[in-house]
């Protein structure tokens, strides 16, 4: 089988959005292959991409219910690639979250395809600097990343005004995680600490493993959190970034939580924020989604009946009804499939909903005292060193590249 892998681009050559292979994949080049970078259009669909490619459209109804629910995954505007051989597509590979790709395949006369594992690597970064002008624009013009700067403010909401308290040559410093994929930032940051120094006010937050930001002391800053949509018996099925399947045995991710509940049970919205979609979408059937505050999005998929109020544009309430519990689209029984995005990802929703204790205690809070003690003095450190910031993101710009080897049989 042929497979995708990341690879130092020193093999390759690129001319506008063409990459064609080179040094050890010369045949590929040889054979006419190219691969082409597009972003994934408005209003595209996974049937219209087939379509435009010549694939079967058999291939698309025979596949399994939760792949055609994948397919409705994929987020427009994201970067995705594709292999031909003249005009004839021989692969492609297509995002559907931070983590999981769709990979379309030739196989004889036909095609295949399956969801595998994005390939990116992940690096932990510290920065630290003094406040010039407002502190956003000052993180985007060190890092060039708009979602830490959101992320940031985000951590730090709950304790300082940043409109009246923050000043020129205040301080801060990050430490946080960064994925990268074919030399570029990809999905969001994942903020582990922070510091920022108000006047004499020193501010730190420290990410607990539950996701959630806390102080020193371990006390719960979130101020904004979700709540579980409905009252259900179970929860039919978690959150993954690829899940076993039980016959085919390969990997399949399922990017939302399924909360088992009899029909009609009533869903309610999950925050307060605004209706964007709510109507049939392919394998979700009759399905809302609300745009929130900070990046998030809520999904509530396979309803029996949306509200009559509820429609695109309107506000909604946190716990507001907006429809009941059904089977529709590809759904084996009533559930609720849950989805939560982040800036535009699917993201473990569990990890985003209201906790009952806002306080660490016994054995996890000293756990969390050590964890924190640790950050606390990295951050220390990284203000009154200072950090090289220069070294960040452009050194491996365009650094990685996706090419094909058919020889390698080692997935990612
Ligand atoms: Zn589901």
């Amino acid at each position: 089988m042929r497979l995708f892998k990341i690879l130092k681009s020193t093999f390759f050559k690129h001319s506008l959005k063409t990459f064609c292979l080179f040094g050890a994949f010369g045949s590929i080049c040889a054979n006419a292959a190219n691969i082409q970078e597009s972003q994934w259009e408005q209003g595209q669909t996974l049937l219209t991409f087939f379509e435009k490619n010549r694939i079967p459209l058999k291939v698309y109804y025979d596949l399994a219910p939760e792949d055609k629910e994948l397919a409705d995954e994929i987020i427009s505007g994201s970067t995705f690639y594709a292999l031909y051989e003249d005009s004839t597509l021989l692969q492609a590979l297509i995002p559907i979250n931070e983590n999981s790709q769709l990979h379309i395949f030739k196989e004889k006369d036909s095609y295949g395809m399956r969801a595998i594992p994005v390939a990116y690597f992940t690096e932990e970064r510290t920065i630290a600097l003094s406040v010039e002008n407002s502190l956003y624009n000052d993180i985007v013009k060190l890092t060039g990343d708009k979602f830490l700067a959101n992320d940031f403010i985000q951590a730090h909401k709950g304790s300082v005004d940043f409109r009246r308290e923050v000043r020129k040559n205040d301080k801060l410093a990050i430490i946080y995680e960064r994925k990268y994929r074919l030399g570029k930032n990809f999905g969001s940051p994942n903020i582990k600490a922070s510091i920022l120094n108000v006047g004499k006010r020193h501010q730190y937050v420290v990410r607990h493993e539950d996701g959630q930001f806390y102080d020193l002391k371990g006390n719960n800053l979130s101020k904004y959190l979700l709540t579980v949509p409905l009252h259900y018996k179970r929860i039919s099925s978690h959150f993954s970034m690829g899940r076993k399947h039980p016959i085919l045995g390969y990997k399949r991710p399922h990017l939302g939580t399924d909360y088992a509940a009899p029909r009609h049970t009533p869903i309610r919205a999950s925050g307060k924020g605004r209706v964007i979609f709510a109507g049939t979408k392919g394998g979700y059937g009759k399905t809302v989604i609300i745009q929130h505050e900070n990046g998030y999005k809520t999904l509530y998929a396979h309803m029996q009946k949306i509200d009559r109020k509820i429609r695109a544009g309107v506000s909604v309430a946190q716990g507001k009804q907006i429809g009941t519990v059904g089977s529709t689209g590809l759904s084996t029984g009533p559930h609720l499939h849950f989805g939560l995005y982040k800036n535009g990802n699917a993201v473990n929703p569990i990890k985003h909903l209201k906790i009952a204790h806002s306080k660490l205690k016994g054995k996890e809070k000293e756990e969390f005292l050590m964890l924190a003690k640790n950050y606390q003095q990295a951050l220390n450190t990284a203000l009154t060193q200072g950090i090289d910031n220069q070294t960040p993101f452009r050194k491996i710009q365009n650094g990685y590249i996706v090419y094909l080897n058919s020889e390698d049989k080692n997935l990612n």
